[in-house]
């Protein structure tokens, strides 16, 4: 099996600037319901969404981490 990563939101301290979805939309979708973004698939941990992602996804899942302005979102 390859190698799994994570990225894990803090979903509750999202601000809803849409970064995240403009920039991976395969990951992420915005909420009609109250604006912040969701993790897809994202399993819910307490406070966190965690989701595993493939060796494949994560340079791009560690620029989507970088450009979130409130820096909500951390990928291992
Ligand atoms: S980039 Fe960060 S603050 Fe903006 S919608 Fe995504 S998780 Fe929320």
């Amino acid at each position: 099996m390859p190698p799994m990563h994570k990225v894990v939101h803090y979903r509750n301290k999202c601000i809803g600037c849409g970064v995240c979805y403009e920039q991976q939309p395969e990951l992420w979708r915005m909420s009609k319901r109250d604006g912040k973004a969701t993790l897809i698939k994202g399993v819910r941990k307490k406070e966190v969404f965690v989701l595993e992602i493939p060796d494949a996804s994560l340079d791009k899942s560690k620029e989507i981490a970088l450009a979130c302005p409130v820096r909500i979102i951390k990928v291992s």
